[in-house]
């Protein structure tokens, strides 16, 4: 799956709410020992063909299915009826019973089981007695006489409703261009919601093949994951019979029926390639399909293995809760992460469809023909897929630099897990509450980070041979973290388990602290980093890592670079009498943070930034502010140290600088609001003055990304008169002629006249969001909703996000970047603590629980306290350690606001 908003809109989010900054100087440590015994007990779980013989598991876990019985088949039959939003079903599952058993033990919620019958080879049919038990969502069936070991035949009628809450089988609405609604129905099992849709062993190791059969109005199509084996018609219905699937999970099951329309396909090897879309959006999956095929293609050479589906469907859908999908063959999509006109987009537009696309390709090798047995394990997935849609766009669009943005996704992963509520990558599930808390930074973009980091260390092609090998060794089956790293191990000829389980199996991260002796010897001291407390003892101060560390040594005007595997408390390392400067995590790809001793952070300075590469310009920033944040370096160290940026020109440093400026907005008074926009004016103004409003030729799409945010933050941030005055002049030509501005400008016009709205531009923004052209756009003019200054309007929107005006796969993002906007942040937790009953009635899951992340910008002392008794007088839970995360994030920024506010204003005038 796909997160629902991109990263970089995760990372402006974090920034707005002063979540991700916090960056921290690092301590290091090394040895020349390498590898410390970490033993970790999860590691040694049974493999998932041994666990089905395993009916103990039921005893211990109650989430559990037993696992005597095994299901190899569905034959899955669904008539849906769109009008009456409900659909009838009729299955039968082949099964393998390897224990007698008087009773049957599997998934179904909020489905009306009408019959059930069981028949064996030689045993006639009969029928079971059908209990449902709503808490755990399983199906008892029982029969009169134990079923004896072998094979049988279960078939159930069942029927249920299309749920509006955009999981299981559920419904989505357009209006065509004529402005009428019509419906459409489509599916979202992951985590645990086939349940929802059929009654089924709803887990991922219970792997079998499917058939599926829908039965619909025969104006209407229907997709699934295989091709189409036989279409006819039936008392006027339409019956579409679908080829047999690979055997696979529940949660890669997938329908969809609508009026919807498909692209020519295009050929990768023997697969088709189509996008789908409803009426009129056609011409918009173009780019979608260049890079759907380009992707494919990579993927089918580094996996070293074909495609494993017979086609290969994309299809955006409305109402969609996730970004995206990667059921076998039939992805979904929400409409932004699949559907964008490239004469229009953004550069991060793009960027994010080329992500997405990517990513849940990447999906159909990790994850469907091999997948996690277990959700604890949902991270080789979800990490994998996020570190190969990265070599995916990196290798179709080299001038992207793709890999350079991902710094900002691991800036978002140490963000959560420098917090002492953080979890290990991989952690313990039970319910299915749990498994969707899994759905998180940790998962993606720590995951990801880790990856990467151990590619670079055992070296990328070493690092593809042992993903074949994993992948050869389990297709068709499922595995766990401590296979992948067998096949690793296996191949690079390291022992990578030892290496990485630290990584995985314990959570936060190390920070590095350098520091050189008046006799030249560099020590380098390794320490779990906090934002909290960074100085109490305790167990966590205990953790070690196996560090893979790369230094980068200039001494006597020469250069070198030293790796090591750094495993102890600490290490010492001589260095030459004439060395003249020393940076740690040379190429940025490590997993921790540098704390750089006063006089070693200079000399990298006084040798200058030319000598650094983004990503190591980047963490540099990055740690600097996570510093700040924790109380480890003065505020106005920091600010000085931003003043080295004005000729920065890279996108993703800046969002660095941006995001530590938010940060400050969020904290500071009314009073120091003038103090902190001259601030900003000084720090983003010659970056403005030098790239002025329009491209310059041969300039790349970084630099076109880049005008357009710090025009973004100097009208808004910085509150700059003349270029507001000129962001209005430009929004007028634009209206007039859409070719008269830059793509990458509009959005910071957008959101500068909406910052410096009145009701009228209120309604002109509203009427572009109900009539935009594109889903970017679409999107573009529905936030900027929430960037109003004025109460009135802004509780005009908030009002609108219970009304189903707006469409719940947004709304709740919506609430939460008010909670964002300094003007609006009390009137939105108001409106929270008032209206949540409805929300959660109303909203996806999913989003409620990103929309509570909003909190985090409720940065005062009294508001925190608020916001504490509401969560805690309601026993509100929002899934694994998701509500205890934001609220430390709060803490976090209340209590920098307590210590800095004060010093707050001499600071930005130092
Ligand atoms: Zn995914």
């Amino acid at each position: 799956m796909t997160e629902p908003v991109g990263r970089r809109d995760t990372l402006q989010a974090l920034i707005k709410h002063g979540r991700l900054l916090l960056a921290i100087p690092l301590t290091q440590v090394f040895s020349s020992r390498l590898y410390t015994s970490f033993v970790h007990a999860a590691t040694e779980r049974p493999k998932g063909e041994d666990m089905k013989q395993d009916s103990s598991l039921d005893t211990l876990d109650p989430y559990r299915l037993p696992r005597h019985v095994v299901p190899l088949r569905y034959d899955l039959r669904l008539e849906t009826d769109l009008t009456a939003a409900t659909f009838a079903g009729q299955e039968t599952i082949t099964l393998m019973v390897h224990q007698p058993t008087p009773e049957l033990v599997l998934n179904a919620i909020e489905l009306e089981i009408t019959s059930a019958q069981i028949e064996g080879d030689s045993d006639p049919a009969r029928q079971g007695t059908i209990a449902l038990d709503a808490t755990l969502q399983r199906c008892h069936l029982t029969f009169s006489r134990p079923l004896s070991p072998g094979t049988w035949r279960l078939t159930m009628t069942f029927c249920g409703r299309l749920n509006d809450k955009l999981r299981g089988f559920y419904r989505s609405t357009y209006k065509d261009e004529r402005g009428a609604t019509h419906s459409m129905a489509a599916t979202q099992f992951e985590a645990t919601d086939a349940r929802r849709a059929f009654p089924c062993w709803d887990e991922p190791d219970f792997k079998a093949v499917f058939a599926s059969t829908l039965v619909i109005d025969p104006t209407l199509t229907a997709v699934s994951n295989t091709k189409i084996a036989a279409e006819t018609l039936e008392g006027g219905k339409k019956v579409v019979r679908f080829a047999d699937t690979i055997k696979m999970s529940t949660y890669l099951v997938a329908f969809i029926v609508g009026r919807i329309e498909p692209t020519e396909p295009v050929m990768v090897g023997q697969t088709p390639i189509r996008l789908w879309a409803v009426p009129g959006k056609r011409h918009l999956a173009r780019f979608g399909q260049d890079i759907a095929s380009a992707s494919l293609s990579f993927f089918e050479s580094y996996y070293g293995i074909p495609y494993p589906g017979d086609k290969l469907d994309l299809l955006a859908i409305p109402d969609f809760a996730s970004g995206a999908m990667e059921n076998l063959g039939a992805i979904t999509y929400r409409e932004t992460a699949l559907l964008v006109d490239q004469q229009s987009a953004t550069h991060s537009e793009l960027e994010r469809v080329a992500d997405v696309v990517a990513h849940e390709n990447a999906h159909m090798w990790f994850g469907d023909l091999v997948t996690m047995s277990w959700w604890n394990g949902l991270w080789l997935n979800e990490a994998f897929a996020t570190f190969m849609e990265m070599l995916a766009v990196d290798a179709w669009k080299p001038e992207w630099k793709r890999w350079d943005g991902f710094g900002v996704s691991r800036a978002a992963a140490f963000s959560v897990d420098g917090l002492r509520s953080t979890r290990p990558i991989e952690y313990p599930v039970q319910a299915p509450k749990e498994a969707e808390a899994m759905f998180d930074v940790l998962t993606y973009e720590k995951g990801a980070s880790v990856l990467r980091m151990l590619e670079q260390h055992i070296g990328p092609r070493v690092f593809r041979d042992g993903v074949r090998d994993y992948l050869h060794a389990h297709a068709y089956g499922n595995a766990d973290t401590n296979d992948l790293w067998i096949s690793l191990g296996k191949i690079a000829k390291q022992p990578v388990p030892e290496l990485m389980n630290g990584w995985i199996f314990q959570p936060g991260f190390p920070l590095m602290t350098a520091t050189v002796s008046p006799s030249s010897e560099l020590t380098i001291r390794q320490q779990r980093f906090s934002y909290l407390n960074h100085k109490r003892s305790g167990p966590s101060q205990e953790q070690r890592w196996q560090i893979p560390l790369q230094m980068r040594i200039t001494a006597g005007g020469k250069t070198s670079t030293s790796r090591m595997l750094l495993t102890e408390k600490d290490a010492t390392i001589p260095l030459p009498n004439d060395w003249e400067s020393i940076l740690l995590n040379e190429g940025g790809h490590g997993f921790y943070r540098v704390h750089y001793a006063p006089d070693l952070l200079t000399r990298i300075l006084n040798a200058g930034f030319d000598r650094l590469a983004v990503t190591e310009r980047f963490n540099l920033i990055n740690d600097a502010w996570a510093t700040t944040v924790a109380g480890l370096m003065p505020l106005t160290d920091y600010l000085d140290l931003t003043a080295r940026f004005t000729t920065e020109r890279d996108k993703n440093v800046w969002a660095v600088l941006l995001d530590s400026f938010s940060f400050l907005n969020r904290i500071i008074t009314v009073e120091d609001r003038p103090a902190l926009e001259a601030f900003v004016r000084g720090r983003v103004g010659p970056a403005v003055a030098d790239l002025g409003w329009a491209p310059r030729s041969g300039e790349s799409e970084g630099t076109k990304q880049l005008r357009g945010e710090l025009i973004g933050a100097q009208g808004k941030l910085g509150n700059d008169p003349t270029i507001q005055r000129r962001a209005a002049e430009l929004y007028r030509a634009y209206r007039n002629d859409a070719t008269a501005v830059d793509p990458n400008v509009v959005p910071s016009l957008v959101a500068i006249l909406a910052h410096t709205g009145d009701a009228t531009r209120y309604d002109e923004f509203n009427e572009r969001f109900r009539t935009a052209a594109t889903p970017q756009e679409e999107r573009r003019y529905l936030f900027s909703l929430a960037a109003f200054q004025p109460k009135a309007l802004l509780e005009r929107t908030l009002a609108r996000t219970i009304s189903r005006e707006i469409r719940t796969q947004d709304a709740p993002f919506l609430v939460s970047a008010i909670l964002g906007n300094v003007e609006g942040r009390e009137l939105a937790w108001a409106f929270v603590k008032t209206n949540w009953e409805k929300m959660e009635q109303l909203f996806p899951k999913q989003g409620l629980r990103r929309m509570c992340g909003g909190i985090a910008a409720l940065v005062t002392p009294e508001l925190e306290r608020d916001v504490l008794a509401f969560f805690t007088s309601r026993k509100i839970d929002l899934g694994g350690k998701t509500l205890e995360q934001y609220l430390e994030q709060l803490r976090i920024a209340v209590a920098f606001r307590e210590r800095e506010l004060r010093g707050i204003q001499a600071a930005l005038n130092h």
